[in-house]
C-alpha cells in the first residue's frame, strides 16, 4: 500500500494527513503554523505524529503540499502567499531538501477541487467547478477529468474580474469582483448594515436582543424560519455569484457545480437561495444539465486533493 503524506499550509495552522492509494486517510493532525520557522516545526510536528502513530517516515512515497496564494507549479515556487509571508519562495526545492522526499505543490483551492473530484460518487462526472465562499472567494476547475490550470495557472480565480456589483470595491483592486459582496465578508456586512440602517427589521431586533452585531451563523434560524427580510439580503449579496455561476455554466457547461467555504454552513436554505437565483439568469433547458450541492468535505476537501495530485503524478492510482 502506498502512502503519501498532505500538508493543507494556511496562516494560522496547517492540516495534517496520511492517505493510502485506496482513499482512506489513515491519520489526521493540525499544526500550528510558525510564521518565521515554518517548514522545520512542520516537520518537527510531523515526526512526532508519525511516531506517536507507529508509523515511519519510509512509509511514505511522497509530500503533497497544498499552499494559498499564486504558485508556479513548474517551478516549485511560491510567487505570492501573503499570509505566510512567502515571496517568491523555492517551496519545493526548501522542502525536498528538509524532508528527503518528493514534494508536489498545488493550489489549496485547486487542491478542494481536485479533492472533491477523488470523492464523487457519480463516476460518469468528468468536470466540475468548485466555488470556496469563505472571507475570500476562490475556485478549481475540473475538465475532462484534469485539474485545469490555465496557461499561466491562475485558472479558478472566480472571485475577480468582471463587472457583477456596484456595492463595495475589491481589495484586488477592482470595483465590481463577486468577492467584496458574495462572499462571507460581504454578506456578514449586508446583513449588519439592515440591522442598523432599520431596526425593526428582523435582522435589526436580532442584533438588538444579542446586542453585538452579527456573524452568519447568527442568522441560520431566521432562514429556517424563511423570514422574507433575511433572505431578501441574501438575494443581494449571492446574486454576485449566481450570475457567475450562470456564465460559467453557459461557458464550460460542467456537471456538477460544488460550493464549499464558511458560507455554506448556512446550509440547504442558502442552497435554495443561490439555485433560485441561477435559475432566474439560466435558460431552463439547462437547468437539468448540472447539479449545484453544498461540499460534504468542506476544509478537509484540500487534503484529499493534494493527495489525489500526488498519487496522479506518481502513476500510483
Ligand atoms: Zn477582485
Amino acid at each position: 500500500m502506498n502512502k503519501i503524506l498532505v500538508i493543507d499550509l494556511g496562516g494560522t495552522s496547517a492540516k495534517c494527513a496520511v492517505f493510502a492509494d485506496n482513499k482512506a486517510m489513515l491519520l489526521e493532525f493540525k499544526v500550528k503554523t510558525e510564521i518565521t520557522n515554518i517548514l522545520p516545526n512542520l516537520k518537527a510536528v510531523i515526526s512526532e505524529q508519525l511516531t506517536g502513530n507507529g508509523m515511519l517516515w519510509t512509509e511514505i512515497s511522497a509530500i503533497g503540499f497544498a499552499l494559498p496564494g499564486f504558485l508556479d507549479d513548474k517551478t516549485g515556487v511560491v510567487t505570492l502567499a501573503s499570509n505566510l509571508g512567502w515571496k517568491d519562495f523555492p517551496i519545493r526545492q526548501e522542502a525536498e531538501a528538509l524532508f528527503q522526499k518528493q514534494i508536489f505543490i498545488i493550489n489549496d483551492a485547486n487542491a478542494a477541487a481536485l479533492g472533491e473530484f477523488w470523492n464523487k460518487t457519480d463516476q460518469t462526472i468528468h468536470s466540475l467547478a468548485l466555488y470556496t465562499l469563505g472571507t475570500g472567494i476562490g475556485g478549481g476547475l475540473i475538465l475532462n477529468d484534469q485539474l485545469w490550470t490555465g496557461a499561466t495557472g491562475y485558472a479558478g480565480e472566480f472571485g475577480h474580474g468582471g463587472n457583477f456589483q456596484n456595492e463595495f470595491p475589491c481589495s484586488c483592486g477592482l470595483e465590481h469582483c463577486i468577492e467584496p459582496l458574495s462572499s462571507a465578508t460581504g454578506l456578514t456586512k449586508l446583513i449588519n448594515r439592515k440591522a442598523r440602517t432599520e431596526p425593526n427589521s428582523s435582522l435589526g431586533k436580532l442584533a438588538h436582543r444579542l446586542r453585538h452585531s452579527l456573524g452568519l451563523g447568527n442568522i441560520k434560524s431566521l432562514l429556517e424560519n424563511h423570514d422574507q427580510e433575511t433572505i431578501a439580503v441574501l438575494e443581494k449579496g449571492l446574486e454576485p455569484l449566481a450570475q457567475h455561476i450562470a456564465t460559467l455554466i453557459y461557458v464550460i457547461n460542467p456537471a456538477l457545480i460544488i460550493l464549499a467555504g464558511g458560507v455554506t454552513n448556512l446550509g440547504p436554505e442558502l442552497l435554495t437561495i443561490i439555485t433560485n437565483l441561477v435559475h432566474r439568469v439560466t435558460g431552463k433547458f439547462l437547468w437539468k444539465t448540472f447539479d449545484l450541492k453544498i461540499s460534504a468535505l468542506q476544509d478537509k476537501a484540500g487534503m484529499y486533493g493534494a493527495a489525489y495530485f500526488a498519487f496522479k503524478n506518481l502513476n500510483l492510482l
